[in-house]
């Protein structure tokens, strides 16, 4: 269970969270929706402890997590929460199964216990005989169930995904929203989702509109 509590958000005269608060139980899937400028990937990033409120908390299973040191967060963040972003980010030097087991290595797993989570994980996701192209080898959707693979390779509590199919065409888009699915299904994985797609939000089980800083409640 992630509790958002009261966050504020400024940046410098700009009022960008205001007040907001949200609960988000697991198993969930939650989507965000509301205008360009609404404030969701800044409390998506805030969910996601990669950047502090102004005012509120953040907890996960009642531990603050905004009140951790900068060390505490970042093992807190590779071991509980993946991140999908709208642009893949995956790295270009390094091939799709290295890519999927970097978050795993980091965490301290060894090289090849990561890699062969990394192989499952791809195969999972249809990719098995991709393991060992580049980011510049892959189609868009390629790239992005990359992304997904790696968000998962911890076993995360949480994914945050901010516009996943934002960059794709819409057979693409079915496709990872097909995924999101089953993989709720599958693992009772939750995930946070800021999303223009209304297929996306079709497999929400919650919808939440932000409209200037705020939570709209309908
Ligand atoms: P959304 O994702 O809903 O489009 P954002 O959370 O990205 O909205 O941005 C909300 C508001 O905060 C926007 O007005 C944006 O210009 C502003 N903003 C976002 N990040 C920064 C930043 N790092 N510095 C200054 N203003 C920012
Ligand atoms: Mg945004």
């Amino acid at each position: 269970m992630i509790e958002i509590e009261r966050i504020n958000k400024y940046y410098g005269q700009l009022h960008v969270l205001n007040d907001v608060s949200l609960t988000i139980g697991d198993g969930e899937i939650v989507s965000i929706l509301g205008p360009s400028g609404a404030g969701k990937s800044t409390l998506l990033q805030i969910c996601g402890t990669l950047d502090r409120p102004d005012s509120g908390r953040v907890l996960y299973d009642g531990v603050e997590v905004s009140a951790l040191k900068d060390r505490k967060l970042s093992e807190f963040r590779n071991r509980h929460i993946g991140f999908i972003f709208q642009f893949h980010e995956l790295l270009p030097e390094f091939s799709a199964e290295e890519n999927v087991a970097i978050p795993a290595m980091i965490g301290g797993e060894s090289r090849k216990v990561s890699l062969s989570k990394a192989r499952a994980l791809l195969g999972r996701l249809g990719l098995s005989e991709r393991l060992n192209h580049r980011p510049s080898e892959l189609s868009g959707g390629e790239k992005q169930r990359v992304a997904i693979a790696r968000s998962l390779i911890n076993d995360p509590r949480i994914v945050l995904a901010d516009e996943p199919t934002g960059s794709l065409d819409s057979r693409n888009r079915d496709e990872i929203q097909r995924i999101i699915a089953e993989l709720n299904e599958e693992r009772r994985q939750t995930f946070l989702i800021v999303t223009h797609d209304a297929t996306l939000a079709e497999i929400s089980h919650r919808i939440i509109r932000m409209s200037d800083g705020s939570i709209v409640t309908l």
